[in-house]
C-alpha cells in the first residue's frame, strides 16, 4: 500500500474513534508511515523537534500510546528502556541487526500454526507468539567489506 493511502487509512481510524488530529499527530503518524525502522519516541521527537519546537518527547509517547490503543500501532520491547514502535500491525517476525540495531520485518506465514500446536501441548489459551531472529544487515555489511 502506497504511504498515502496507509496514512489515511490510519486517520479515518483516529477520526472513527474520536481522537482529535492535531498538526503533531498527524506528523508523528506520518513519520512512523514512512519509516521502516521501527523508531523509538526519541527517534521521532528527534525527527520532528524542529518542525514543532514545543513537542517533548513525552508528547510523542502520549501520541504513540493514543496510537497502541486504538491499534494502529505495536509497541516492541526488548527488555531496554526504549520501545520501538511498529505501524505494521498484520502478523509479521522481525530480524534485527546485530550491529547497528536495526530491525526490519518479514513474514513466515509457515509459523502460523505454532500457536495451536502449543494450545495442544500445553492446554494453554493461547494470545501471541514472539520471534526473533538476529544477525548482521546488509549495510553493516557492506561498511565492514569497505573498511577492509
Ligand atoms: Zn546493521
Ligand atoms: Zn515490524
Amino acid at each position: 500500500m502506497a504511504v498515502s493511502d496507509q496514512l489515511q487509512e490510519a486517520l479515518d481510524i483516529l477520526r472513527d474513534s474520536g481522537v482529535r488530529i492535531t498538526p503533531q499527530r498527524h506528523a508523528v503518524l506520518e513519520f512512523l508511515i514512512q519509516s521502516e525502522k521501527h523508531p523509538t519516541a526519541d527517534d521521532i521527537y528527534k525527527a520532528l523537534e524542529s518542525k514543532f519546537p514545543n513537542m517533548s518527547v513525552a508528547t510523542v509517547y502520549n501520541n504513540l500510546r493514543v496510537f497502541r490503543e486504538i491499534g494502529l500501532v505495536r509497541e516492541l520491547t526488548y527488555g531496554d528502556s526504549s520501545s520501538r514502535f511498529d505501524c505494521n500491525t498484520s502478523d509479521h517476525y522481525h530480524i534485527i541487526c546485530d550491529q547497528c540495531g536495526k530491525i526490519v520485518d518479514f513474514h513466515y506465514p509457515r509459523l502460523d500454526e505454532v500457536e495451536s500446536i502449543a494450545e495442544q501441548i500445553t492446554g494453554f489459551d493461547i494470545s501471541r507468539h514472539r520471534m526473533e531472529v538476529y544477525g548482521v544487515c546488509e549495510d553493516c555489511k557492506d561498511l565492514a567489506k569497505a573498511s577492509h
